[in-house]
């Protein structure tokens, strides 16, 4: 019988929601019949220490101790497959970069001048990465498809339509006519509409989509009477340093 690939299974600063995500029954059967699972410290006492074929890495770099581990897993490892929101496109604790860092650590920290974090990054500002899983937390159902493709040789196509695709498609009623910001037209799709479909409006954890028009969209939303901020602060929850790379900061109604 043709040997296994050789999978490890890590994380990095997140809350282990990534990490839960591929021990749902369905998904982790899928994984244990086709791949041999060589290292998974949340479940595993003993990990294997050699080298393997696929590593999935969740979570944001928050510490440099998280560059030290990636560093080492991208030596380990022919392909690195950032897992979940955070490590794709830095996820919620990238907020930080666009707040005030003394007071974010006073919320949280009375005293914090020990801790020595460093501004929350997506992974791929630190090391190569050969495939993204997004979403908060992703999507089992892309996991298993993924699996299926490194497997049999197929190859992987991620989704690149706006979320608003997929919403159109179920027929839900758009939630911005209810003067609503949903991040829906300028998002990623490839999560079935998930929030949409559930009266919730779109936070962008799946990242932006390439060739969304940024601009325009904004424009739309200051028509409907939103300001600057309310728009910036919906972009950072999930994915502010990709939305704002991609702004490009073309639109002069963002430089107020
Ligand atoms: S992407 Fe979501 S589920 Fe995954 S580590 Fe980050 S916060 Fe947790
Ligand atoms: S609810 Fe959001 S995702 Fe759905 S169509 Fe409207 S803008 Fe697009
Ligand atoms: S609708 Fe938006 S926030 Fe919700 S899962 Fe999809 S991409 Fe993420």
């Amino acid at each position: 019988m043709k040997n296994k690939l050789k999978i490890g299974v890590y994380g990095i600063s997140g809350c282990a929601g990534c990490l839960l995500s591929i021990l749902f029954e369905d998904c982790f059967k899928q994984l244990i019949k086709l791949v041999e699972i060589k290292a998974f410290p949340l479940i595993k006492e003993n990990n294997y220490g050699g080298d393997f074929d696929y590593v999935f890495i969740e979570g944001t770099v928050c510490f440099d101790e998280d560059i030290i581990v990636l560093n080492e897993l991208r030596k380990r490892a022919k392909y690195i497959v950032a897992l979940g929101s955070c490590a794709c496109t830095g996820g919620v604790p990238s907020i930080k970069n666009f707040l005030d860092e003394e007071k974010t650590m006073k919320l949280v920290y009375p005293v914090y001048n020990h801790l020595k974090s460093t501004p929350p990054t997506p992974m791929d500002m630190h090391i190569k990465v050969d495939y993204y899983l997004p979403q908060c937390p992703p999507n089992k159902e892309e996991i298993i498809e993924f699996i299926k493709c490194i497997t049999t040789g197929r190859e992987f196509k991620p989704y690149r339509e706006p979320v608003c695709y997929e919403c159109r498609r179920k027929g839900n009623l758009c939630l911005l006519t209810e003067n609503k910001i949903c991040l829906g037209p300028i998002t990623n799709g490839g999560c079935d509409a998930l929030c949409p479909t559930n009266s919730v409006t779109c936070y962008g954890c799946r990242g932006p989509c390439k060739d969304a028009n940024i601009k325009a969209y904004l424009d739309m939303l200051k028509e409907m009477g939103y300001t600057n901020k309310n728009m910036h602060d919906k972009m950072n929850t999930f994915a502010g340093l990709q939305f704002k790379e991609q702004e490009g900061n073309k639109s002069k109604w963002l430089e107020k």
